[in-house]
């Protein structure tokens, strides 16, 4: 099993058996706004204190976006924070910003909490941040938001079929997690493969390939919802992220009032587990074309009337 992540190496390994006879285990690369930006993620107890009021605190399973005060890009931070199913597990704030942000030039606890404290005086930081949290987190050097990648081959087979190895996961497709899709791909991996082993009677001769048949056209329409889906949502370009949230809206409504005309955004589309990836890139994909069509049919007729006035 290849499940090893984004620097699989036995993706690499397999690339390398192939050598130039294919390049099915060869990343495809595609770019991305959000990729190169940098991260940092801060551990908070699952019912952190929205307030000074012990009273306040955040419910375990609903997600929360924390705004900051500061208005300048290079100063500028949200606090991601992912809902959790176990009320007794610590849960995760994302903070992710541009390369040259202030927060990569914090040396240690004191200057990560002073900073923590002027971009988010609503929040209680001392009662929800312990000592060593702030610690662990100035130390930390954080990773960096992969470019959006995937390759068509996930399986191998010996020549003898005795030996089989699968791509799952990161190993086979990897993004930045714009649309929330990293571990849900990958389990979704999981839940097709256990569901062609049934199908084969465990025979991995038979599964790997059925696998990668059904599996592989998934990989290329996820890749290019993440390039679409929601890349402008951290504070790199104000008007872009503006056009895109005009784009949103627009599809949201039209889907509203002619759903069969019009599909909702790919990012609310991909929150239906019983769509796959390339229906939703199709629909998504068919919703462009007949929006432009929408902008056409109206050019046209207020030419025609403009015409007709004259
Ligand atoms: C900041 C951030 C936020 C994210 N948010 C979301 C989100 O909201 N929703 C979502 O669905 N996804 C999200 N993702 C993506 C998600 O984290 C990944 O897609 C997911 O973790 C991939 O799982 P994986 O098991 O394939 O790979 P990984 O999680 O990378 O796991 C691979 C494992 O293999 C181990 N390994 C590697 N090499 C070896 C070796 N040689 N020997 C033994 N072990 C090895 C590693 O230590 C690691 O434990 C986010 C990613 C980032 C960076």
């Amino acid at each position: 099993m290849g499940c090893d992540g984004l620097n699989s190496i036995v993706r690499q390994t397999l690339r390398n058996w192939e050598g130039t006879t294919s390049d099915k285990f060869q990343m495809k690369q595609f770019p991305s706004p959000s990729s190169g930006l940098r991260y940092k993620v801060l551990t908070l107890p699952p019912n952190f204190l929205l307030s000074d009021d012990v009273q306040d605190q955040a419910i375990c399973d609903q997600a929360y976006v924390i705004r900051g005060t500061f208005k300048e890009q290079k100063k500028s931070i949200s606090l991601g924070i992912f809902p959790v199913k176990n009320p007794e597990t610590s849960r995760t704030a994302n903070l992710i910003t541009l390369p040259n942000h202030y927060l990569w030039n914090l040396k240690n606890s004191e200057e990560l909490e002073k900073y923590l404290k002027q971009a988010f005086p609503h929040i209680p930081i001392d009662k929800n941040l312990t000592p060593e949290e702030r610690e662990r987190c100035a130390k930390s050097e954080g990773g960096t938001l992969p470019i959006p990648q995937y390759c068509s081959g996930c399986h191998w087979l010996s020549q003898d079929k005795k030996i089989g190895i699968l791509l799952l996961g990161d190993a086979v497709h990897c993004f930045p997690p714009d649309i929330g899709q990293g571990v849900n791909s990958a389990l979704e991996d999981i839940y097709i493969f256990n569901k062609i082993l049934s199908e084969t009677d465990d025979n991995i001769t038979q599964a790997l390939p059925q696998y990668e048949e059904r599996r592989s056209p998934d990989f290329y329409p996820l890749i290019k919802l993440v390039q679409t889906g929601f890349p402008w949502q951290y504070n790199q370009d104000l008007l872009r992220r503006k056009l895109w949230n005009i784009n949103f809206f627009i599809r949201l409504i039209l889907s509203r009032i002619l759903p069969f005309i019009f599909s909702p955004p790919s990012f609310i589309m991909v929150q239906n587990h019983q769509l796959r990836y390339q229906e939703i890139w199709k629909r998504s994909q068919q919703t462009t074309l007949r929006l432009w069509g929408l902008i056409l049919l109206t050019m046209l007729l207020i030419l025609s009337s403009q015409i007709l006035q004259k």
